[in-house]
């Protein structure tokens, strides 16, 4: 395992005897030599990821020696790591790390409006909507009508 791919691993199933005895949530890892550890905690009960593997068949069936093995878990599709949407080369199990999002919206600001917010909205009201929103509609849109 490379570090880069040990860095996106989220969650680890123990298996023993081609049956899951253990899932872990990966929290980080350590490399020693040319071997990676991965370090994390036991899922406790009612996390989606364990509840479906403890005790369930190996999930992975490729017939390979290494004991070592990988395959996606639609259970996992929620948590797993993706590059941060700013371009800071970072992981996250969000679109952006906290914060990176406005940093992201400031970086075009600057980029493509001389760092004028304000040339940013016109354009915005200009190209994507007929009429600009007001205050009203701002505080009106989170509202839930049940
Ligand atoms: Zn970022």
């Amino acid at each position: 395992m490379s570090a880069d791919k040990a860095a996106r691993q989220r969650f680890a199933l123990i298996v023993g005897e081609g049956v899951v005895r253990a899932v872990a949530q990966v929290t980080g890892f350590s490399v020693h030599d040319d071997r990676i550890a991965l370090e994390g905690e036991p899922l406790a009960a009612g996390h989606p990821v364990r509840d479906a593997y403890l005790g369930a068949l190996d999930p992975v069936t490729n017939g390979s020696q290494n004991p070592v093995g990988y395959c996606d878990l639609p259970e996992e599709a929620a948590y797993l790591m993706r590059p941060c949407h700013c371009g800071c080369a970072q992981n996250t199990d969000r679109d952006f790390l906290p914060g990176h999002d406005v940093r992201a919206m400031q970086a075009r600001v600057r980029a493509h409006f001389d760092g004028s917010p304000l040339k940013f909205i016109q354009w915005v009201d200009a190209n994507l909507a007929l009429t600009p929103p007001t205050a009203a509609d701002s505080a009106a849109a989170p509202q839930l009508r049940s």
